[in-house]
């Protein structure tokens, strides 16, 4: 847990200042993808078991994750609604496929590397959820990494993501999308929620640094090119790393942190005062309006909304 604002709140404030007032002030539910969500969440904490299990008891990773898996899913399935038999059976399938790849490309090596940072880190390292915190120009701000692995010149903080993740995190040459964002009028708000987030991953883990020692996040995704065939279901399992990225955006992305808490501090929750009329954006309201509010859950009582529909006609 932390006081103050996560790397998620900032990412909805980016999208839109409103919206973050009423999923995080007014505390309304917010956009949901709840199934994709949930099978997610199953994943990250069966892989988070399976290590676990792996430390304490010395069992075989993959076979922990396994029985984690058999153990939670009577639950899953009555919470995601599942249609058939028949369905459960796909999903149940998917579930062991994207175990089994995760394992067998980097269960052992991430095993080793977690007992390294447990050693170097004193405090859980296996998660999920497991929330750091970091202060930045002032200010505390928290995000939440699945499990923490450290080699001899680095610890890192492994998010392990959702099938959106190819579209959300930026590649590597795409170093750009921050300054785009904040500095030039551009309207990337998940993509820059993913490098805020890896930057206070960063600064958190850096406590744990030594001379000569780095800090960064990395995310990884277990199921992003799952398929099906006669066969049954094939999963793969891909990663960036975000330590290069930051390099050329961590002042921006500071200064990001800074002007956000600073306007959520006063309350500053109106899309067209922050994008029109403040110099921390180089943006307008229009893109949130083109972008965003079209699948907005709050938009039918959203007075900005209907003040966007006279301004805009959409
Ligand atoms: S409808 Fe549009 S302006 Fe209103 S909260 Fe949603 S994104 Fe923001």
């Amino acid at each position: 847990m932390t006081n103050g604002l996560t790397a998620q709140e900032l990412t909805t404030y980016l999208l839109c200042p409103q919206k973050y007032e009423f999923e995080h002030v007014t505390e309304l539910t917010g956009d949901t993808r709840q199934e994709r969500d949930r099978f997610q969440q199953l994943l990250r904490k069966t892989i988070c078991t399976g290590y676990s299990e792996a430390r304490s008891n010395g069992v075989d990773p993959r076979d922990g994750a396994i029985e984690a898996l058999d153990v939670a899913w009577d639950l899953y399935a009555d919470a995601v609604n599942l249609h058939s038999s028949e369905q459960e059976s796909t999903e149940k399938i998917r579930a062991e496929a994207g175990v089994d790849a995760y394992f067998d490309a980097i269960g052992t090596t991430h095993l080793e590397q977690i007992e390294q940072a447990a050693a170097i880190c004193g405090s859980p390292v296996i998660g999920p959820d497991i929330t750091l915190t970091a202060t930045i120009n002032g200010n505390e701000v928290g995000t939440n990494v699945d499990y923490i692995i450290a080699t001899d010149n680095q610890i890192v903080g492994v998010r392990l993501t959702d099938t959106l993740w190819g579209s959300r995190v930026p590649w590597e040459n795409k170093t750009e999308i921050a300054k785009n964002h904040l500095e030039r009028g551009d309207y990337k708000p998940e993509q820059v929620g993913t490098v805020l987030s890896a930057r206070i991953a960063e600064e958190a883990l850096n406590e744990y640094s030594s001379d000569g020692t780095g800090a960064e996040l990395m995310y990884l995704s277990v199921m992003e090119t799952t398929f099906e065939s006669a066969d049954g279901c094939d999963a793969e399992i891909d990663y960036r790393r975000m330590g290069g990225y930051l390099s050329d955006t961590r002042e921006t992305i500071d200064e990001a942190i800074a002007w956000m808490n600073d306007n959520i501090a006063d309350k500053t929750y109106s899309p067209v005062e922050v994008f029109n009329e403040q110099e921390h954006w180089d943006g307008s309201f229009r893109q949130v309006v083109e972008n965003t509010c079209q699948n907005c859950s709050h938009a039918a009582g959203c007075e900005e909304a209907v003040s966007r529909e006279m301004m805009f006609d959409v």
